[in-house]
């Protein structure tokens, strides 16, 4: 919903106001890059301009929701609103806000929100609710019978007043919140395809972090369709950054999964995770990330007990990034549809048919190490080298 007219997208991003200004503008033009690439990859036709706090995206009024929907899907974006901007003078904000009503207004109580950031115009923010108020009734109350309810009211008029202008708008649309991707170092995401790991990928992408996705083949545990959807996953992320790279590696981990499955009957599991960070530490030597992501969850395998997450780490020095850690199934699947990747995730996980009858859930370190073969670590560094590099990013310019 928006006023008639509106070619403009005003975005608002939030952790960054507690920065230094130099931090601040750095991530803003980052924020602004990032808004471009989305953009241009959607095939909206516009122009992001850089302004202190509150970049704006101008466009026509043809492609103002598909700019819309571009600004609310980029990390580092609390809200954006659709805005008609007029001058900030009194009359052309009360001819705006009556036309908004005329197209909107039907019935019930509406608001006047008003916000002066430019404190340079003659009026102040209650001034604007108060002249805004009565030109939306005067529009409206031959037809309707109006009320005002600033409390609990069924349609909002917001007028924010900046640089000299009057921003008016009807919503102001959730974004992901976070910071603007590439203003943190990259981790390495462990991606299985399965409901959790594209979310937890999504979560440090939202914090900033790009990602370098791993994902391992368990050969005849796992199977084609199994790599496919790890692939269509990378992808919806990818969808989120088409100015960064995503290069999917592909881990042959077939004979290695083979390999633990006659060595251990319970254990296996908790033997393969550790070859997996391995995997992943060694992808990030190569690669320069700082980290590992994955999709655990405390208790929802017997191998993400708080027990067996311990053993597990030690395989590696870098930090194991768990965002999902405290998370409940329901909620991550409500998660994986509002990021888009639950549709392909719905297949059991490979890993479940890996997974011994009798499970381990309090796996003690010294007895596994005992049992994994002395090559495991090597095994796993000579499988990332090997690895096949998918590129999944979108290619878009101006990284
Ligand atoms: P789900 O729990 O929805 O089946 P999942 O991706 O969380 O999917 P788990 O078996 O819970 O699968 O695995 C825990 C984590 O280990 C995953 O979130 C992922 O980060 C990593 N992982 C598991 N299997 C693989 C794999 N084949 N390739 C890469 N990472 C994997
Ligand atoms: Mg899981």
């Amino acid at each position: 919903m928006q006023p008639p007219g509106a070619d403009t997208v005003l975005v608002r991003h939030g952790d960054l106001n507690t920065k230094s200004r130099q931090v601040q503008g750095a991530m803003e033009r980052r924020l602004v890059a990032n808004l471009q690439a989305l953009l241009a990859d959607r095939g909206v036709d516009a122009e992001v301009e850089r302004r202190w706090s509150r970049p704006l995206i101008h466009t026509s009024e043809r492609q103002i929701e598909d700019a819309l929907d571009a600004a609310t899907s980029a990390p580092g974006v609390v809200s954006a609103s659709a805005v008609r901007a007029v001058p900030a003078e009194r009359q052309a904000i009360e001819t705006t806000l009556a036309e908004a009503a005329r197209e909107h207004y039907h019935e019930g109580a509406f608001a006047v929100r008003g916000r002066r950031a430019d404190k340079s115009v003659p009026f102040d923010s209650e001034d604007a609710q108060r002249f805004g108020g009565t030109a939306i009734w005067e529009a409206v109350e031959d037809e309707f019978e109006p009320e005002v309810d600033l409390d609990d009211p069924d349609l909002e008029f917001f007028v924010e007043i900046r640089d000299g202008e009057a921003f008016v708008f009807l919503e102001k649309v959730p974004g992901p919140g976070g910071l603007p991707l590439g203003t943190q170092d990259p981790v390495v995401a462990l991606i299985s395809g399965g409901i959790d790991s594209p979310v937890a990928a999504f979560e440090v992408m939202r914090r900033g972090s790009p990602i370098v996705p791993v994902y391992l083949d368990l050969g005849d545990y796992g199977g084609v369709d199994h790599r496919e959807r790890a692939v269509d996953s990378v992808r919806t992320l990818a969808s989120y950054a088409p100015n960064h790279p995503f290069d999917l590696r592909i881990v042959d981990a077939d004979e290695t999964v083979d390999l633990l499955a006659d060595r251990f009957e319970a254990g296996r599991m908790l033997a393969f995770r550790r070859y997996m960070y391995r995997v992943a530490e060694r992808v990030a030597e190569e690669t320069g990330a700082v980290g590992i992501v994955t999709g655990e969850a405390i208790g929802q395998k017997s191998s993400q007990t708080t027990s067996n997450l311990g053993v597990t780490s030690s395989a590696t020095t870098l930090p194991i990034h768990r965002p999902l850690l405290t998370v409940d199934k329901q909620e991550l699947i409500e998660r994986a549809k509002d990021v888009g990747t639950y549709s392909t995730a719905t297949i059991p996980a490979g890993c479940n048919r890996f997974a011994p009858d009798q499970a381990e859930t309090h796996g003690d370190l010294a007895s596994i190490e005992a049992r994994e073969p002395d090559d495991l670590f090597e095994r796993a560094e000579r499988d990332a080298d090997a690895a096949e590099v998918v590129g999944l990013g979108r290619g878009a310019n101006g990284i």
